[in-house]
């Protein structure tokens, strides 16, 4: 279970650091491309606001000072509105440099350079370009380096005039470094990092909680299996939640699987009972006659009655055990049946006369009153077993001057052998039972008869006619006889018959 639990955190918290992940970085990739709108539009805004100061004082004149090497200069009190300015600027005309705000004149000589080359390089058709320049951020003073993930680089921007007369200025150039976009990221950074162990954790505590709230159920259910140790423990069941959820639905499930499993450990207990006990009553027998026989004289009637009896009870232990046999591997599907065209007229005619036979001696009438032509695909050799399997039990349970009568009846899809005695009848109580294996409705009479059969016969009947996808069915009133009707599907009208195939059966009972 902790398993399972651990599990389910760990890919939650491995699946929430990925979402957090990817969405740092799409609101990294936002932010910065509105803090780069932003950067420009201010250089820009710096580069206009130089310009129109200049065409405002366009009526003022500059001041050329010719001795000087640096070139012409505008005059004092509009370099002081200008230097009024954030960032760098530069002003130019032509190619000489005729104003420089105090932050370019706060560069070191060589910097200065590139901000000068990278101002005139400017064109009007590209007026805008990123130059690397480890120089100071006029803002924060932060020096970054020249090259690597952390370089700092200036954006810069000219504005391009037409000279006139008094104003022979040409472009006009503001530059501002990108430290504000490394801010942004370094600020993003922070936050992710401060916020993810926090949140990743509080969220893992909870994954945990909550895959340890749903998986208390089945922690129980596993509880409630392992105390089924054996076979006698089948009758306990497990606890499922009372949500109408998946681990409610497996605990119903397992809950009617034990029921299931319970009643088959129960059938075996039962059967395994019954055969023990169904053996033992014979195997004492013979070996009481065999005890006889041995203590009388050879040759008198008394051993001779006591072989005999001896040899009647092995013939019926044998019958027993062939019985339990045929049950057995019919349980296990190992049972092959030799499939082939069956025509039951003769089977059934068959099954009358042995009744006939059986019949004489308690004076039972047996009439065949209905016989139609039906062929059915199966094991004659089984089916002629189920037959006389039901004529037996008929006669068996048909008192002196009763009555059986047999018919077979097709109809379009079905034939079915129908034998109907007027015998003593099943009580309504014992009728759901009869098919189970040894079952007996009256015991002390079945077992004191002469015939007293083990209570397997109709088991292994109902097993023949499932085999063959067919049914056994009964109808009968304790007192006035009963009705047994097997159903067998009729083999379909014009297939050609085929040598018998032989197939492995299962009864799925
Ligand atoms: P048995 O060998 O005891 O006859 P079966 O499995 O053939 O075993 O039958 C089970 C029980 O069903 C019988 O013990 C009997 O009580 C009842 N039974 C079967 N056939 C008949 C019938 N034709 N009339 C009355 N009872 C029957």
């Amino acid at each position: 279970m902790p398993a399972i639990r651990t599990r389910v955190t760990v890919a939650f918290t491995v699946a929430l650091s990925v979402t957090m992940a990817g969405f740092a970085v799409l609101v990294g990739a936002a932010r910065r491309a509105s803090a780069e709108r932003e950067l420009q539009s201010r250089v820009m805004t710096i580069a206009e606001l130089g310009e129109r100061i200049l065409r405002q004082a366009g009526a003022r004149p500059i001041v050329v000072n010719s001795d000087s090497l640096v070139g012409p200069r505008l005059d004092a009190p509009l370099v002081e509105v200008l230097d009024g300015l954030p960032g760098y600027l530069l002003i130019a005309d032509g190619a000489r440099i005729i104003y420089q705000s105090p932050a370019a004149r706060a560069l070191q000589p060589n910097e200065f350079d590139v901000l000068m080359r990278a101002a005139l390089s400017l064109t009007p058709a590209r007026s805008a370009g990123y130059v690397s320049l480890p120089v100071p951020d006029p803002l924060t003073g932060i020096r970054a380096p020249a090259s690597g993930p952390g370089r700092n680089q200036l954006l810069v921007v000219g504005r391009f005039e037409e000279p006139t007369e008094n104003v022979p200025v040409r472009r006009i150039v503001a530059a501002e470094t990108t430290e504000s976009l490394r801010f942004v990221r370094r600020e993003l950074i922070g936050t992710v990092v401060a916020i993810a162990p926090v949140v990743l954790i509080l969220f893992g505590l909870l994954a945990w909680w909550m895959a340890g709230q749903a998986l208390r159920p089945i922690d129980r259910m596993v509880g409630d299996v392992e105390a089924i140790t054996d076979g006698r423990s089948l009758h306990r069941r497990l606890h499922p939640p009372r949500a109408a959820d998946e681990i409610a639905r497996l605990g119903t499930t397992i809950n009617a699987m034990m029921g299931r499993l319970e009643q088959s450990f129960a059938a075996l207990r039962r059967f395994t009972a019954d055969a023990s006990h169904e053996l033992k009553t014979p195997l004492t027998v013979i070996r009481a006659d065999l005890e006889r026989a041995m203590q009388a004289k050879p040759g008198t009637h008394d051993q001779l009655f006591a072989l005999e009896e001896a040899l009647q009870q092995s013939a019926r232990m044998a019958d027993l055990v062939d019985s339990l046999l045929t049950l057995a591997r019919a349980d296990e599907g190992r049972f092959d049946l030799h499939r082939e065209p069956v025509p039951l007229e003769p089977l059934v005619h068959e099954a009358a006369e042995t009744a006939q036979i059986l019949g004489e001696g308690p004076g039972v009438r047996v009439r065949l009153r209905e016989l139609q032509p039906a062929t059915v695909d199966g094991d004659v050799v089984r089916l002629r077993q189920l037959f006389l399997n039901l004529v037996t039990n008929a006669v068996k349970y048909t008192g002196t001057d009763g009555s059986i009568e047999l018919s077979l009846v097709t109809d379009a899809t079905e034939a079915r052998f129908i034998v109907q005695d007027t015998g003593i009848g099943i009580a309504a109580s014992d009728l759901p039972f009869i098919f189970d294996r040894f079952y007996r409705a009256d015991r002390v009479r079945s077992r004191a008869s002469e015939r007293g059969g083990f209570g397997l016969g109709l088991a292994i009947s109902q097993w023949i006619a499932h085999a063959h996808g067919g049914s056994i069915t009964v109808a009968s009133r304790l007192g006035r006889g009963s009705t047994f009707t097997v159903r067998l599907p009729l083999r379909p009208q014009g297939e050609t018959p085929v040598a018998g195939t032989r197939e492995r059966t299962d009864t799925g009972d």
